[in-house]
C-alpha cells in the first residue's frame, strides 16, 4: 500500500524524502532525550543535505503544534465523550498522553516538515 515513491513511506519508515533509501534519523526510535530526534547530516544514498538551510527545522514547530492539538482533541474526545470520565480526569489523561507522545511528535514533525519541501526522485 505505502510503497516507495509515496511520502507516507518516507514518513512512516524514517527514510530520506528524495530517494526513500537512506535513513533520515541517526538512531532508531528510542525515548533517550539525546537520541530521539538526531538527524543524519545527509542521505547516505543520494547525498541530500537534511539541513536544507540554517534553522530549517524551526518550521517543524508548527507541525509539532498541530500534532499536539490533534492528540489533545482526540484524547479528550475518547476519555470524556466516549468513556465518560470526569473532566479533571480527562485533562490528566490528556496531559499524560502528551508526555508519552513527545518522542513520536519530535520525530514525526521533522520528517513531515522536510517531506513538504522535498519530493521523491527515482
Ligand atoms: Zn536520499
Amino acid at each position: 500500500m505505502f510503497r516507495k515513491g509515496n511520502k507516507i513511506y518516507s514518513i512512516l519508515r524514517g527514510k530520506c524524502p528524495r530517494c526513500h533509501q537512506g535513513d533520515f534519523f541517526k538512531y532508531p526510535f528510542s525515548i533517550h532525550p539525546m537520541k530521539v530526534n538526531k538527524l543524519q547530516k545527509k542521505c547516505s544514498y543520494c547525498d541530500l543535505k537534511y539541513m536544507i538551510e540554517p534553522a530549517f527545522y524551526f518550521g517543524a514547530l508548527y507541525v509539532s503544534y498541530a500534532i499536539t492539538v490533534a492528540v489533545c482533541i482526540i484524547t479528550f474526545i475518547i476519555s470524556k465523550l466516549l468513556i465518560g470520565l470526569p473532566i479533571l480526569t480527562s485533562f490528566v489523561i490528556v496531559f499524560i498522553a502528551l508526555i508519552l507522545f513527545v518522542p513520536i511528535n519530535l520525530r514525526l514533525s521533522r520528517i513531515l516538515w522536510i517531506n513538504m519541501f522535498v519530493s521523491y526522485e527515482e
